[in-house]
């Protein structure tokens, strides 16, 4: 299981904050912060995009496979900033931590071979470590599984834009939990960014109406019905 952790460098009160920046552009008495909370509102309500990208948000991703995080590497709008955990000096000799597939887990034969595949790409890494291959090259057999941990730096306007791709049904399954999660994080740091979370955050049909996806789901109905 993943976790999320906000870091405090995190806009706590974004909602406000994207008020008071329109404020200072409309000349507006940006000394209240009642208004200035509700200027915010009204720049989210009017789709007025740039300023969503004022808050900031700083997250450590932890146990989530690098998989999902090759995914969430493509979104890339806001020009997101991102570290991940180094395949070439951190020592992996002595096994790894991975993500199960809940298709995996709850299959007894799937699961042993899954973990035995596992145990075999452990074993081979200490084989190559033993032949004396620089660890970035042994690096090469760690699989897409695999837990890493990320820091990433990203914007409000980004993840309100992720949350249309990524909650969809048709997403991966990770990345749906992901953002679960992160929806959660974020409602936990501050009750502006629940308010966001709750209100701005969701799957695609729900902004367009209609499902845009090919194969659907068929909790919205198709365009062309
Ligand atoms: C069901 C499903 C299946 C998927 N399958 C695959 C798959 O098989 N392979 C795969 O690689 N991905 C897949 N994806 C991921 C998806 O195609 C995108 O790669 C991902 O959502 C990130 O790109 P984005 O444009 O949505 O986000 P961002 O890159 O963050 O962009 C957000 C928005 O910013 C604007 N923008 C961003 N960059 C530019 C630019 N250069 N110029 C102008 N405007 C820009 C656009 O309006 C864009 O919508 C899948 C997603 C879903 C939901």
């Amino acid at each position: 299981m993943g976790r999320i952790i906000v870091q405090e460098e995190t806009t706590k009160d974004p909602v406000s904050l994207i008020g008071r920046e329109a404020g200072v552009c409309w000349g507006a008495d940006i000394t209240s912060a009642k208004k200035n909370y509700k200027r915010g509102l009204g720049c989210l309500t009017s789709g007025h995009g740039r300023t969503w990208e004022y808050p900031q948000v700083y997250v450590v991703l932890d146990g989530y496979s690098a998989r999902v995080i090759r995914e969430l590497y493509t979104h890339i709008a806001g020009g997101p900033t991102r570290l991940q955990a180094s395949t070439r000096y951190i020592n992996y000799e002595k096994g790894f931590d991975y993500v199960i597939p809940p298709h995996i887990e709850n299959n007894a034969e799937a699961k042993e071979a899954y973990i035995t595949a596992m145990a075999d790409i452990t074993a081979a890494l200490q084989k190559l470590e033993g032949c004396g291959i620089p660890r970035e090259d042994c690096a090469m057999l760690l699989p897409l599984g695999m837990t890493s941990k990320v820091v990433l730096r990203t914007n409000l306007r980004n993840l309100i834009d992720m949350s249309h791709q990524r909650l969809c049904t048709r997403a991966y399954w990770e990345f749906r939990q992901l953002m679960q999660d992160l929806m959660h994080a974020l409602a936990d740091y501050s009750e502006e960014w629940k308010y966001l979370t709750e209100n701005y955050f969701m799957p695609k049909c729900e902004v367009t109406g209609f499902c845009t996806e090919e194969k659907s789901c068929g909790r919205m109905p198709k365009k062309e019905r």
